[in-house]
């Protein structure tokens, strides 16, 4: 053997299955793969990134300090203690690094999303799934895997691709029944698309302590996914490590400026989490109105329960051969489940449309 080799554990990870975008032979394609805002970007974002196009020679603020100055503004937080990301999969990956390593545990919970294992594989790190309670974190299993070697418990709220949501109140006794020296990551993509009473995507915590960060990302509601751009609020100790070993200009100069635009549009934002709020209610209530179980979603996407591996496959199929595009689940463990982001209008109503016709299918064939 002549070629490098890798750390063994690298090849153990699964590389990360991305949400698809092309049907062969279908020219039409509705992607409802990759829970990617409804809308598309504010049109004031479009123009930012317009308007830099002609300075993209010169390299980006390093610091990101206007973005972090903006977010600072909308969300009432020190630009100080904010880091922001190529996507928040950058920061995931190096709280992993940073906190993790050869000897180390981090914990997430089953169907967590699934970045958290391949970056705290790729540090090194055992990587630990605590079982969930109905498809929702179970505070106790994650207290109950933690060990003198845990460093770092990842926690989705709302939890991809469950769509499940973790009261303040739980979030509050898991931080309570960590070691203060094991890092709480709370990641909140979907955060806004949260609308229930007392929920708080993880700054209380945060304020609270050392010991606690709050991820974010531009990718979701702010329909930024292209561009890669997502931040961390954090103790000053972590902000600290991350800026040392952050990419220097991990956040491009066009995505900065996007970001920025898309944060003064509220009106775009605020459009778009009414209608998630509508849509997946009535998407949902239609599912289940033909035969199909939804998991209680708090983000911008459902996860339909068709009960069996094989009625999931041809339901994904079905949807294909209509140019439809959802998430396959088998890669979460949960191979009799599709995950279904609200699109449009327009295209809830195709989704519904084809698998009210699929179910009718599987009760007169
Ligand atoms: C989409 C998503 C992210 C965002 O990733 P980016 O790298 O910012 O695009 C992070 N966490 C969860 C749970 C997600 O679903």
């Amino acid at each position: 053997m002549t070629a490098p080799r890798p750390r063994p554990e690298i090849l153990t990870i699964d590389a990360y299955v991305a949400g698809q975008s092309k049907v062969q032979g279908v020219n039409r394609i509705i992607k409802l793969s990759s829970n990617e805002g409804a809308f598309g970007p504010a049109p004031a974002a479009q123009e930012a990134y317009r308007r830099v196009a002609a300075e993209i020679h010169r390299y980006p603020d390093g610091g990101s300090v206007a973005l972090r100055e903006a977010l600072g503004k909308r969300f009432g937080l020190d630009p100080e203690r904010i880091v922001c990301g190529t996507g928040s999969d950058e920061l995931i990956q190096h709280l992993c690094h940073i906190y993790g390593g050869p000897g180390t545990d981090i914990i997430m919970s089953m169907h967590g999303f699934s970045m958290y294992q391949i970056s705290g594989t790729y540090a090194g790190s055992r990587v630990l799934k605590a079982p969930e309670r109905n498809l929702t974190t179970d505070v106790d299993a994650i207290l109950a895997a933690v060990t003198p070697d845990t460093r770092i418990v990842f926690v989705a709220n709302p939890n991809n691709p469950t769509g499940s949501l973790l009261p303040q109140s739980e979030m509050e006794r898991l931080r309570a029944g960590l070691p203060p020296e094991v890092l709480l990551a709370i990641d909140a993509a979907y955060a806004e698309y949260v609308t229930e009473p007392g929920y708080d995507p993880g700054v209380k915590l945060v304020d609270a302590g050392e010991n606690t960060v709050m991820l974010r990302t531009f990718s979701k509601v702010y329909a930024l996914g292209g561009l890669r751009v997502g931040w961390c609020y954090a103790p000053a100790s972590v902000t600290d490590v991350l800026n040392r070993v952050r990419g220097v200009f991990n956040v491009n100069l066009g995505a900065q400026a996007a970001a920025i635009a898309a944060l003064e549009e509220q009106g775009w934002i605020d459009c778009a989490i009414a209608h998630n709020t509508e849509f997946r209610a009535k998407l949902s209530s239609f599912l289940e109105s033909v035969g199909i179980k939804v998991w209680p979603s708090h983000g911008n996407f459902i996860l339909a329960d068709f009960g069996t591996p094989a009625r999931a496959e041809a339901a994904d199929a079905f949807l294909r051969g209509r140019g439809i595009i959802v998430r396959g689940m088998a890669a979460y463990d949960l191979p009799h489940c599709l995950r279904i982001t609200i699109g449009n209008g327009e295209e809830c109503a195709l989704v519904a449309d084809a698998l009210g016709s699929f179910m009718a299918g599987q009760r007169h064939g």
